[in-house]
């Protein structure tokens, strides 16, 4: 699967589907937005908002190029998510998404059929989802929205929204709106996708030479000896935050999710330009005040060594104190997500919790796929690739133990510790 973006033009196939996501978006959103806000009720998480777009508009919705039906999903929910759990600025979301309709789309679907578009700013995805994984997120959202509620600090995607767009002959897309993980700023230098699992988890090592944005698997990582080099403060906080949140998919009965580790050397640095040239994400088309609304606006020189003052000088700072305990979040502000905060990720450090030279990006994702559906979903899209032998589904509980371990085997202060091979 390729990891880097193809510009939507006006020529491009999936240019009308994209016109209408990013349309019902806008209107979706700020609708809800523009209401005051108010506690959720148990309806809000089964609540879904029908829009009807056509040439011509009307009272309720402005005239668009295309006709198609719109269905937002849990609209209260997902705004409390955003605004309070996820410190999203509600005019940077929309206007990273919809201010101007250009989305990349990264490669194409792999055996979950899946398509994934990035917003122009780089900062959110867009992923088309099974009507299964649609289904399912519906059913879990109270769990999810509890679980994100009290563990600020979760790794699973953070989701932002839920929508369904219908074209005109009836076909239905699904789609969830999620946090990117990777940094618009920066090269990832190595992209591992972890389950745990050895069984077929291998990307092929030639290919990977001559690919650096090949996504590498479990075996690569074993093979390559990688750790994550994490001090006993952050080793702690992370192992502590993987157990919640895979004990949480255990009981919601998910499988075949991963972590997504993306690996940034600042020795290296940002030399290979790989996104950048690639996606245009920093392309200076963007008028000066739409640039200051966005997000991209913290992570300037300046902002980010205010916050790292800020942070030095904050005696509650993480590391600071050796604790597994989890910190609250009290403000708005999202540096003060552990595992984000060093310009969006989490910086390795060394059995003295010093600092080391690179940055880990981590989340868990995948993280829709109920144990059942998994037959069904392969079965669908049966041809497409076929390394369906290759996946060995486990029950969820099992599942969830054997990546709990992996992941905590697979850390250490940088210089020493276990190994994940010498501990089976
Ligand atoms: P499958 O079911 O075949 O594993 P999928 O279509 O469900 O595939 P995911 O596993 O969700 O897709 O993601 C595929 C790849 O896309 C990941 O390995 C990762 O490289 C990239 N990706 C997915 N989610 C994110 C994210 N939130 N941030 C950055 N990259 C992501
Ligand atoms: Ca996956
Ligand atoms: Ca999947």
């Amino acid at each position: 699967r390729v990891v880097v973006g193809n510009l939507i033009g006006e020529d491009h196939v999936n240019y009308v589907l994209m016109y209408n996501m990013l349309t019902g978006i806008r209107i979706a959103v700020s609708r809800c937005q523009a209401k005051i806000k108010r506690t959720l009720t148990d309806e809000d998480f089964t609540a879904r908002h029908k829009y009807s777009f056509d040439i011509l508009g009307n009272e309720l919705t402005p005239a668009a190029k295309y006709d198609f039906k719109f269905k937002d999903y849990a609209p209260w929910v997902f705004r409390e998510l955003r605004e309070d759990y996820f410190h999203l600025d509600p005019s940077d979301y929309l206007v990273s998404l919809t201010a101007k309709y250009i989305l990349s789309e990264l490669g194409s679907p792999g055996k979950s059929g899946s398509f994934f578009y990035f917003s122009r700013d780089y900062r959110f995805i867009i992923k088309t989802i099974h009507h299964s994984e649609h289904n399912f997120l519906r059913s879990i959202l109270k769990r999810y929205y509890e679980h994100v509620k009290s563990n600020p600090h979760t790794l699973l995607s953070r989701f932002y929204g839920l929508h369904r767009v219908k074209l005109p002959h009836g076909k239905k897309i699904h789609f969830v709106i999620m946090n990117n993980l990777f940094p618009p700023h920066r090269d990832i230098h190595e992209t591992y996708d972890l389950k745990g699992s050895t069984v077929g988890r291998e990307y092929p090592e030639e290919k990977a030479e001559k690919n650096p944005r090949a996504v590498l698997k479990d075996l690569n990582w074993i093979n390559r000896g990688k750790m994550l080099e994490l001090g006993p403060e952050k080793r702690a906080l992370l192992t502590e935050q993987l157990r919640r949140d895979s004990e949480l998919l255990k009981e919601v009965n998910v499988m075949d999710y991963s972590l997504l580790v993306g690996i940034h050397n600042m020795q290296r640095g940002n030399r290979d330009n790989v996104r950048r040239n690639t996606l245009k994400v920093f392309s200076p088309d963007m008028p000066p005040l739409k640039r200051k609304l966005t997000q991209l606006k913290s992570f300037s020189p300046e902002a980010i060594a205010i916050r790292r003052a800020m942070r030095e000088s904050d005696p509650k700072r993480l590391g600071t104190s050796p604790t597994d305990t989890l910190p609250e979040v009290d403000s708005r502000d999202r540096q003060q997500l552990i595992f984000y905060q060093d310009e969006g990720g989490l910086r390795a450090t060394d059995e003295a919790n010093d600092l080391m030279d690179t940055i880990y990006y981590l989340g868990i994702i995948d993280i829709l796929t109920p144990y059942g559906s998994l037959k069904k979903i392969e079965h669908f899209w049966k041809g497409l690739k076929d390394d369906r032998h290759k996946i060995s589904p486990v029950p969820p509980p099992e599942y969830s133990d054997r990546f709990f371990s992996f992941m905590r085997a697979i850390m250490r202060g940088g210089g020493g510790g276990e190994r994940f091979k010498e501990e089976k």
